[in-house]
């Protein structure tokens, strides 16, 4: 390893994810971590919004100062509020099968697990799937597989994509569908994005190769030089937003943290653009899997500095957390950065239509968050966010680098608002219960009227009339 340099604009996996800049990265942050005068130095760069580097990252990680760390929540807080307002993305995810030929030792669906039913939605029921998250109310959806050859194929996943797309239920449609599977060729990711996906989406799990190879220890997925440069042939594929993350737990979260920062600066360095979204998921329990086996597992205190300390890092890059996550530590993560949720989410194969077979048994892992997407948006208008049920930028070509020269500006928050509004407003005509849709009104009274462009305004006005008087996807 060591005639390996670090390159972060390299083609290969170990040179950008460098494991000895990683290691000095975490010596230097420990050094610095009372050096008030950097400190003061990386707050005051991180507070105009434009982001700092890994390093400045890892020792906002390691400061032990509770002052300092109240100045980062409320430097996040501050940068979040600029980019994203109070608005919050709603999302659900959708297991399409669960066969999976990979070991990963902290998930349930590894080949070797007997105890878990394999279930993969045919289209029928991928229909059923679809209809019952449209009468939820969803718009956006992830989708979710295991490595199978056989039973997953590129071919079944273009498929399902097609018929989730085709499916108009009532006022329901799916307007994006993100893709989390496994890491493939250019040529699949050519053909996900002609099937007009929004993200594509694939975390590291972890970053530190050692534990990457003890954690994945068999399938095709134990080849980190080839899971890691899947984002690199994703974009060289045509797919320019792309969503990252780790599964905070499984390893060091400080060596995981620098990790997802030098990925992010890596593709910003080599293909211009940054990721589309930094995805934060805990290691949770689930069948066959006991958190105790991880003793790596964070806090919730650490988890929120994480989330904080990234979005002063990455200010334009959204940030998701799931349901694994507890009502309560979501509403930790919220004001420190978070800006999508999932919500009313099951993550089991054929978990929201009624009477799929096995569908309850075969989850990937236990949910804390169990509400209806009805409760989580009520839930958040009460604390003041905006659920938004907005997908019009890759709707509207406004991804990758289009996206990000709109966001670094300032004014893709022209768009997010009134999309919000309207997208909103959808939701309380279609779907929301009676309480739900008092509170909704609420807000959107009250935000309208500062919609700061008044051409904007005007149209959000008339939009939000025309959605009362039944029609539908207005868009910015
Ligand atoms: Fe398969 Fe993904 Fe689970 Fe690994 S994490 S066992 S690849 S489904
Ligand atoms: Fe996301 Fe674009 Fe909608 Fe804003 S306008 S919420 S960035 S899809």
């Amino acid at each position: 390893m060591s005639n390996i340099t670090y390159n972060p604009q390299s083609a290969r996996a170990e040179e950008f994810i460098h494991d000895g800049e990683i290691r000095a990265t975490l010596e230097y942050a420990k050094e610095h971590r009372n050096d008030s005068v950097l400190i003061d130095e990386i707050l005051k760069k991180a507070a105009e919004g434009k982001g700092i580097s890994h390093r400045e990252a890892a020792v906002l990680i390691e400061v032990e100062s509770r002052d300092i760390e109240e100045r980062i929540f409320h430097i996040a807080r501050q940068i979040k509020e600029r980019i994203y307002g109070n608005r919050i993305v709603m999302f659900a995810p959708l297991y399409l099968s669960n066969y999976c030929i990979n070991g990963c030792v902290y998930c349930p669906y590894h080949a070797k697990n007997r105890t878990i039913p394999r279930r993969k939605l045919t289209q029928e029921e991928i229909r059923r799937e679809v209809i019952a998250l449209q009468d939820m109310g969803h718009k956006r959806l992830a989708l979710e597989t295991g490595e199978h050859p056989l039973h997953n194929p590129i071919e079944y996943v273009l498929e399902s994509i097609d018929t989730i797309y085709s499916i108009h239920h009532k006022n329901g449609a799916i307007r994006r569908v993100n893709v989390n599977i496994a890491a493939t060729t250019v040529e699949n990711y050519t053909r996900l994005k002609d099937a007009g996906i929004g993200t594509y989406i694939l975390f590291e799990e972890t970053y530190d190769r050692a534990a990457y190879e003890r954690l994945h220890p068999t399938g095709p997925k134990s080849d980190w030089a080839y899971h890691t440069e899947a984002m690199d042939r994703a974009m060289e594929g045509g797919i320019d937003d792309v969503g990252i993350g780790a599964l905070f737990g499984l390893s060091n979260y400080r060596y995981d943290l620098v990790g997802i920062l030098m990925h992010a600066e890596h593709l910003e360095a080599r293909f211009g653009v940054g990721p589309h979204t930094i995805s934060v998921p805990r290691i949770r329990p689930a069948d066959d899997i006991d958190p105790k086996d991880f003793p790596d597992a964070v806090t919730d205190e650490v988890f929120r500095r994480i989330v904080a300390v990234l979005r002063l890092a990455v200010p334009y890059t959204g940030m998701i957390v799931s349901t694994r996550e507890s009502q309560r530590s979501r509403e930790l993560v919220l004001d420190v950065g978070v800006s999508q949720l999932s919500g009313g989410s099951r993550t089991s194969v054929g978990g929201y239509a009624e009477g799929i077979e096995d569908a309850e048994e075969s989850a990937q892992f236990d949910i804390s968050d169990n509400r209806t997407l009805d409760d989580i948006v009520g839930w958040l208008l009460e604390l003041g966010y905006m659920p938004s049920f907005c997908t019009a930028c890759y709707r509207e070509g406004r991804t990758g680098d289009r996206f990000m020269s709109l966001a670094k500006r300032g004014l893709i928050g022209n768009c997010c608002a009134p999309n919000a509004l309207m997208t909103l407003a959808e939701y309380l005509e279609d779907y929301a219960s009676p309480r739900v849709k008092l509170l909704g009104k609420k807000m959107i009274a009250e935000q309208t009227p500062i919609i700061p462009s008044e051409k904007v305004r005007a149209i959000t006005e008339r939009n939000l009339q025309e959605i009362i008087n039944g029609k539908r996807d207005f868009r910015f």
